[in-house]
């Protein structure tokens, strides 16, 4: 279907005509119209589906620009995903005049007290500081608030947020719709559900398929001292346009980051342990692709839109299947093409066996291809260090890596 066909304004055809928008994607399509006619939702549907102008376009049409009140609320869990919110919906509703604003913690309330009191239709927030704002300011009026939107409500959820979604629910006692975004549903949203939304309509897409369908896996099983060797060799023969790096911690993204800076240019390091402002001229830098390599902890997986890189690198191994599935869905968005590159090492073999089957993932591996069949699936959550025992079957020779040009990384030096 095509927006053309949708009883939109002119100006929100204009500006999506403008972005290159033609055809709603999938979950764009089945939630425009209980959207508009003002229904509760429950959306499940994969990253890189479109939900932020799923939301974006009704909300647009449905404000009313000559009304200066807050008339849409969404919540989301980081500073960055608040950012590119507002920049999604200025670009759909601008020409229509409709004012978006986000509020989040580490930036001065008062800069964002003033926008507040001058004007704003749409107000994108995480929890915390509209917590902060509701408790201890005047400045925020939600009586007008028509539609409130949850979104990432399952990693908010994994962040601690719950009582805090909880509360600005509850202090939203007047008529209005609600939202709830997720890539997964874990069982606490449910109580929120239960509590909040009246008859949602219920949209799941791709169910069955866990990882995006346009990525593909690539895997490289490595001894733990070889791993930065054999990440560096990768990055020097692929042909990468932009990567993100992943580690597990911020002493490991710091150590990598040194590292790599000793031999590539244009890297970056963003966690969630930097101030606002640094983190916010990392991020629009990476956006205009001014930054090549971007070492990342998980904060900068979450819902972010980093369709433009190329490959999504585990360097360190995500901590469950859920984890690989944010991270990798950081690239092959949208029908484009991405590479997910994981590290393994022998610790990993019986989580990446889970993985492989929970996902029907179809791995490619560079050099050596670890025998899977004998690793032991882990029980339980893996809890950092103590893990699963180690095997002890040496893995099979090399078999040969499909591409020409690969390199073979030596097991141990
Ligand atoms: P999600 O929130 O589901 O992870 P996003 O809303 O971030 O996904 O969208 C992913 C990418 O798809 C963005 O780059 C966005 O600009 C693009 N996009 C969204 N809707 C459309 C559409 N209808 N046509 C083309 N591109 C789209
Ligand atoms: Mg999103």
């Amino acid at each position: 279907m095509k927006f053309s066909e949708l009883d939109l304004k002119t100006e929100i055809l204009e500006a999506l005509a403008k972005m290159g928008y033609q055809d709603l994607t999938p979950i764009q399509e089945k939630t425009f119209s209980p959207i508009i006619s003002g229904r509760d939702l429950l959306a499940r549907a994969e990253t890189g589906s479109g939900k932020t102008a799923a939301c974006g376009i009704p909300l647009a049409q449905m404000i009313d620009p000559s009304l200066n009140a807050i008339q849409a609320l969404i919540l989301v869990p980081t500073r960055e995903l608040a950012l590119q919110y507002v920049e999604e919906i200025d670009r759909i509703g601008k020409l229509a005049g409709v004012v978006p604003f986000a509020i989040f913690g580490g930036f001065s309330m008062e800069i964002q007290k003033a926008k507040l009191r001058d004007r704003v239709h749409l107000l994108v927030a995480t929890p915390g500081r509209l917590i902060d704002f509701l408790y201890n300011t005047t400045e925020i009026d939600l009586s007008n608030v028509r539609t409130l939107v949850v979104d990432e409500a399952d990693e908010m959820l994994k962040m601690g947020f719950i009582e805090d979604i909880d509360f600005i629910m509850s202090s939203l006692i007047h008529e209005h719709q609600t939202l709830f975004f997720a890539a997964t549903m874990p069982n606490e949203i449910d109580r929120l559900i239960n509590d909040y939304l009246k008859e949602p309509v219920r949209i799941e897409l791709n169910k069955e398929q866990v990882a995006p369908q346009s990525l593909v896996h690539h895997f490289q099983y490595t001894e733990r001292r070889d791993r930065l060797n054999a990440l560096i060799q990768y990055l020097e023969r692929e042909k990468i346009s932009q990567a993100l790096i992943f580690c597990n911690s911020r002493h490991h993204g710091e150590k990598l980051t040194k590292e790599l800076e000793k031999r590539f240019k244009s890297i970056g390091y963003i966690h969630g342990g930097l101030e606002q402002s640094k983190r916010t001229s990392i991020f629009e830098r990476f956006r205009q692709k001014r930054i090549e390599l971007m070492v990342a902890t998980d904060l900068a997986g979450r819902g972010l839109d980093f369709s433009h890189v190329s490959h999504v690198i585990n360097y360190d191994y995500p901590f469950g299947v859920e984890s690989y599935t944010h991270r990798t869905g950081r690239t092959g968005r949208m029908g484009r093409s991405g590479i997910a590159m994981t590290f393994v090492t022998d610790q990993e073999l019986g989580v990446v066996k889970s993985l492989l089957k929970a996902n029907r993932i179809d791995p490619v591996w560079h050099g050596n291809i670890p025998n899977l069949r004998a690793a032991h699936t882990p029980f339980g959550k893996r809890d950092g260090k103590k893990f699963f025992k180690k095997r002890f079957q040496p893995a099979p020779k090399a078999k040969l890596y499909q591409v020409a040009e690969m390199i073979p990384t030596p097991l141990s030096s």
